[in-house]
């Protein structure tokens, strides 16, 4: 049978966006298939009761004008009717004995700061704060700006080129946790505070380091609105190019004939033929489940055996009648006694209000999230996430008196939630878990084209560890770059 369009592209998260936006400005008919009822996969919101609960996206690299991924969200339309806002704190931990560590995204002012709490740590803190001030002139997207199988000799000694004064900083800092930093520390509190300061303690400290750095470049905002403000706009871009989204289309098989991919089959029998797929969800289940397994070597064994995804959250999102705006937007509690959620104690709590986007709630309230880095094994077979919740809810009260007569509205998420709605490996927030043993990984690229198969590609934050909006939407868009070359058509990123 004839393929009836070019490019099926399974998942209308931002990869699968973008690359339906790249698709079609190259000339491809493209058409994406959606499991769920609108765009924007992980990158997500939704509406209860008059309030807007984010999925947790807390900025996005490349909203200042000029800056390193300016240009990409540009060409996906991603600013049109979306504004930003900017933080000049990324978060406050609080201790249990009233110590707060500020943590300031401008590094003149973090060092003041820390070097306050703890001046026995100055020489810590000092390398810290140099180590942000050198980030803000790294500019990330570069490793990303062309696919790596297209790199030629050129284009390799360019990269060099840029790479090379930062050489001793990338050295220095992806070799070093945040906890493994922490460690370090003498002060007891800045110990204790420390792997907490980006919310992910095996994080490289290079990852935190570059967020400080865009967040004072303005470069980090989030998106008026909401996370889905974004990818709705990104959606719109897609179908103003001419795509085709299918929502509530979950696929169920990738159509193989003669070891090519030729289409896909939807759970309703509902079937479209194209020339190429693109998968742009889930690794795991798009080899496994959507291919059953026929395609792979023992590279892609090990690497879906032997690797862990990015934790997930449990997330309390409430709806108050309560004006938190006076309060720091993004509390990390560090508790004496930890809490148990889900039989797993837990002594660090994030508290985030959304004050800073009036549109999310009506005049006067406020959305408050309470977040639990968890796993997703803890949440198997249990069906008491609202009881969790509740102790949850109670447990922070003490920290915001009337915040429980205050609620007019909460809604739970677990990992088992992110699992069901994104169809992502236990519910992880960025595909492969990131760390300094990791990080290679990342920079390597992990496969996204199976042994044996042809006309069959994948994108998504499973084929960038680390993973985050940026990188995917590059993923997105150097997939299609490498599709144009194999046509030998070259590559437009405009219409
Ligand atoms: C709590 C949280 C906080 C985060 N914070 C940030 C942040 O501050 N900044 C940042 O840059 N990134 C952040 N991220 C990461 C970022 O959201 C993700 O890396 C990115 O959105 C992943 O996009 P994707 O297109 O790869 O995959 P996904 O967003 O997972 O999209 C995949 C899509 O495929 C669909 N799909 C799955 N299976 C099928 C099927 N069988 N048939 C049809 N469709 C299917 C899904 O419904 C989904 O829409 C965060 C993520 C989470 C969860």
């Amino acid at each position: 049978m004839a393929p009836t369009t070019d490019i099926v592209i399974i998942g209308a998260g931002i990869s699968g966006l973008a690359a339906g936006c790249y698709a079609q400005m190259n000339g491809y008919r493209s058409v994406i298939v959606e499991a769920h009822d609108q765009p924007g996969g992980l990158c997500t919101a939704w509406h209860r009761q008059g309030y807007t609960f984010d999925a947790g996206i807390h900025y996005i690299f490349g909203t200042g004008e000029g800056q390193p991924f300016y240009e990409l969200w540009q060409e996906l339309g991603a600013f049109e009717g979306v504004e930003f806002t900017n933080q000049t704190e990324f978060m406050q931990i609080h201790g249990g004995q009233g110590e707060v560590l500020r943590v300031h995204s401008q590094p003149d002012a973090l060092h003041e700061h820390l070097l306050t709490l703890a001046p026995e740590d100055a020489k810590l803190i000092d390398a810290f704060c140099k180590g942000v001030r050198k980030f803000k002139e790294f500019d990330l997207s570069m490793l990303q700006q062309k696919p790596k199988s297209l790199m030629t000799a050129t284009d390799w000694a360019r990269l060099g080129k840029q790479v090379l004064p930062f050489m001793g900083v990338l050295g220095k800092w992806s070799q070093l946790s945040l906890s493994d930093l922490a460690g370090q520390a003498q002060n007891p509190f800045l110990r204790r505070a420390m792997p907490h300061m980006f919310a992910w303690p095996d994080v490289p400290v290079m990852v935190g380091m570059s967020l400080l750095a865009y967040l004072d470049n303005g470069n980090a905002g989030s998106p008026v609105g909401g996370a889905i403000a974004f990818s709705r706009a990104i959606a719109q871009r897609y179908l103003a190019l001419g795509g085709e989204i299918h929502y509530s289309a979950p696929v169920e098989r990738v159509l193989v004939e003669n070891d090519q991919a030729v289409g896909i089959r939807l759970t309703n029998g509902d079937e479209h033929r194209a020339a190429r797929v693109i998968s742009a969800c889930d690794g795991r289940r798009t080899i496994f489940d959507l291919l059953k397994g026929n395609y792979i070597n023992r590279r892609i064994e090990k690497l879906y055996d032997g690797h862990l995804p990015m934790h997930s959250q449990f997330q309390v999102s409430l709806g108050v009648n309560m004006d938190f705006s006076h309060q720091p937007h993004w509390v990390t509690h560090l508790l004496e006694e930890p809490i148990a959620i889900a039989d797993q104690p837990h002594a660090e709590i994030g508290v985030k209000h959304y004050c800073f986007d009036p549109s999310l709630a009506p005049p006067g309230n406020s959305v408050v999230s309470l977040m639990v880095t968890t796993h997703y094994s803890d949440w198997q077979g249990r069906d008491d996430a609202t009881l969790q919740a509740d102790r949850l809810i109670d447990r922070m009260a003490a920290f915001y008196p009337g915040l429980r007569s205050a609620i007019d509205c909460v809604d739970v998420v677990t990992p088992l939630s992110y699992e069901k709605f994104t169809g992502n490996w236990q519910g992880a927030s960025c595909g492969w878990l990131l760390t300094k043993d990791t990080l290679p990984l990342m920079i390597k690229g992990v496969p996204k084209r199976l042994p044996g198969l042809d006309n069959f590609y994948m994108v998504s934050q499973w084929t960038e560890p680390g993973g985050s909006l940026p990188i995917v939407a590059l993923s997105g868009r150097n997939m299609i770059f490498e599709i144009c070359r194999e046509d030998g058509r070259s590559f437009k990123p405009t219409n």
